[in-house]
């Protein structure tokens, strides 16, 4: 049994390229976004005339032609130029997928430059605590946190978002599978829409601070956006902002996902969450607050983090966990807006959600001993 994984983790940070370097980065993201229409072209002409299927690295090989040309801008690197075509790539599989299945496939589009906004090099180099990229230079970053020591870097990918620059490392860590450091208490889960979640142990967590007012501010924009009159430098300003704003609510959310995973796989040995399919929540009728509570992504950072401490993370089947009693058992039915639970039977009073964790920290607590051997990893 290996006693290290890899795992892959993203790092992220801003960068703050000069006017050169933002003009040469913008010049690489314009010529990638004709890359990958211009791919995209050609595997649609062979799959509509012939339905045959162009592979990545036939794409690989035209490139050399067009970098043997000399088109594009200047001193764009090769792995910088492959990027696009990659990215085309992986949006095939999903499509031959649908066309398979008989769905509606909905062939892979045509991007807009205004949209393409990210660009991967695989090939790249840290000097000086700068990030030195082909054919752009030495760009200035704000190291808000020291990279991982054990860290291999694979790749770096520039975004641009909302006028701002970023620089994200894919990275492979290697990390322990040790056992974890027994003695941790065990926990139940109730995500909700009034407290973001409350623990068994009856403490209720809010959501992001700040949140609501982010909201407010968004919406704000999002009419401002709409008086504006069609291509006026004004309206552009207004489109700006209000990318500004979706930005800040979405740090918002991550920064609350992380702090909170943080603090649960440090207290807590055990953490039972339901399994929540939270696409077909986000599609019902409680649809605007499931995506804003961000429960998803709040899932996924508590899924990579319970495993990297050591912490079990046990999903349950959701359903019931409100209605029944944790004291005693018995079903007590209850509406949406009875946030108390009063069982009749054994005479426990207490908060709706805090009964909903109690019984989701029981039932990841009976499948633990019945199908988990002690010390399996579930993650
Ligand atoms: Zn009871």
């Amino acid at each position: 049994m290996p006693d290290y994984a890899l795992v892959r983790r993203t790092y992220r940070y801003r960068i703050y390229p000069t006017v050169r370097q933002r003009l040469a980065l913008e010049a690489q993201l314009d010529f990638a976004c004709q890359l990958y229409n211009a791919a995209l072209e050609q595997r649609r002409y062979a799959w509509r005339g012939r339905h045959r299927s162009v592979s990545l690295y036939a794409q690989f090989r035209e490139l050399t032609e067009v970098r043997a040309a000399n088109m594009g801008p200047t001193e764009m690197s090769c792995s910088a130029m492959r990027d696009p075509l990659r990215r085309l790539d992986r949006a095939f599989p999903a499509f031959y997928r649908r066309v398979e299945a008989g769905t509606k496939p909905g062939y892979p589009r045509f991007r807009s430059a205004r949209r393409y906004d990210s660009l991967t090099w695989s090939g790249f180099g840290v000097r000086a605590s700068r990030l030195v990229l082909q054919g752009i230079g030495h760009v200035k970053v704000k190291w808000h946190r020291p990279l991982p020591p054990s860290a291999t870097i694979r790749t770096a990918t520039v975004r641009r978002v909302a006028g701002r620059w970023y620089t994200s490392f894919s990275l492979t860590v290697s990390r322990s599978s040790q056992v974890r450091p027994a003695g941790k208490p065990a926990v139940g889960l109730d995500l909700g829409v009034l407290h973001f979640a409350t623990l068994s142990t009856g403490e209720q967590i809010p959501g992001p601070r700040a949140y609501r007012a982010a909201r407010r501010r968004l919406r704000v924009v999002q009419r401002r956006l709409c008086r504006r009159q069609k291509g006026s430098h004004r309206r552009e300003k207004a489109r700006l902002l209000l990318a500004r704003r979706h930005e800040r609510i979405c740090n918002l959310r991550h920064d609350h996902a992380h702090k909170l995973t943080r603090r649960l796989v440090s207290a807590f040995g055990l953490i039972v969450v339901e399994d929540l399919n939270v696409r077909g929540l986000a599609a019902g009728s409680l649809a605007k607050q499931v995506t804003d509570q961000g429960w998803a992504a709040f899932l996924t950072v508590l899924e990579y983090k319970a495993a990297e401490a050591g912490t079990r993370l046990i999903r349950v089947p959701p359903g019931g966990t409100s209605q029944t009693c944790s004291g005693c058992g018995v079903v007590v039915p209850k509406l949406l807006s009875d946030r108390i639970h009063r069982c009749p039977d054994c005479g426990l009073v207490t908060d709706r959600d805090t009964n909903a964790a109690r019984n989701i920290l029981r039932l990841g607590l009976s499948r633990q001993a019945s199908t988990w051997p002690m010390g399996a990893c579930v993650a």
